[in-house]
């Protein structure tokens, strides 16, 4: 698949897996995926699991990311992690603002935007989730919802921080619901967070950044979402949790 940027495809592993179950997902993840390069492919298993994943994608082409951090750097902080603390188990990517810790954490887009500042400024790459419930999409609301949250998120960073930001586009309606946004929806969204980021930053620097889409994507719909001009790789949640479904998404989407 010819494309403008390089693809990245994330599994976001959520509250799932043990450490011995997470071993097991990572060897058979290795060994599906060895030797790919012109895809990025990033991890993200729970906290715990990050030991023994990182020992595991070492010496492979597999990324290891993290599903949240503390926009503090230390401290008093019961149950929060630093980036410091990832950095030590080499994590490379952070996700940050998933709708699931916007709703069951209130996480608001001025807290995104100091974590996706503390990420840069400890050099850990955030993958920042926007994205419409189903009330405001059915209300026509969306591009209003997503513009916000865009501009919420990102504002004040620099222009090299933005290039080297991921944005998630999951809207809210397809996580874990089976229903995916039409290939066509998900472009319209994607073209909007661009010209956003565009006007936030510059041309040059919005047609750098990586917007992914995530909300059921599956080895069987993958290929075709890659297809569309603005969607530079998946944010892949139930499908993650298992070798076949997620190498299969991500060789789908090889040329
Ligand atoms: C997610 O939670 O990031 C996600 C996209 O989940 P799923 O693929 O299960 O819809």
């Amino acid at each position: 698949m010819e494309k403008e940027r390089k693809l990245i495809i994330a599994g976001n592993w959520k509250m799932n897996k043990t450490v011995a179950e997470a071993h097991d997902l990572v060897r058979g993840l290795k060994l599906e995926l060895a030797n790919i390069k012109d895809i990025d492919v990033v991890i993200c298993p729970p906290f715990t699991a990050l030991s023994e994943v990182s020992k595991e994608v070492i010496e492979s082409d597999i990324r290891l990311g993290a599903q949240n951090m503390s926009e503090h750097s230390g401290g008093a902080y019961t149950g929060d992690i630093s980036v410091l603390m990832l950095k030590e188990f080499l994590v490379r990517y952070v996700i940050l603002g998933h709708s699931e810790r916007r709703e069951y954490h209130k996480e608001s887009d001025a807290l995104i935007n100091i974590k996706t500042k503390a990420a840069h400024a400890a050099s850990l790459r955030p993958i920042v989730c926007v994205g419409e419930t189903l009330e405001e999409r059915e209300s026509g609301r969306f591009e209003e919802v997503i513009t916000t949250q865009v501009k919420g998120c990102l504002a004040g960073l620099e222009k090299n921080q933005m290039e080297e930001t991921i944005i998630a586009y999951e809207p809210v309606w397809a996580i874990g619901t089976g229903k995916t946004a039409s290939a066509e929806q998900a472009q319209e969204v994607h073209a909007l967070i661009r010209k956003t980021v565009a006007g936030l930053f510059d041309e040059a620097t919005a047609k750098r950044v990586r917007i992914q889409y995530g909300g059921s994507v599956k080895p069987a719909n993958a290929r075709e979402l890659m297809g569309q001009p603005d969607i530079d790789g998946a944010l892949v949640g139930g499908a993650a949790l298992e070798v076949r479904s997620f190498s299969d998404i991500v060789k789908n989407c090889l040329n």
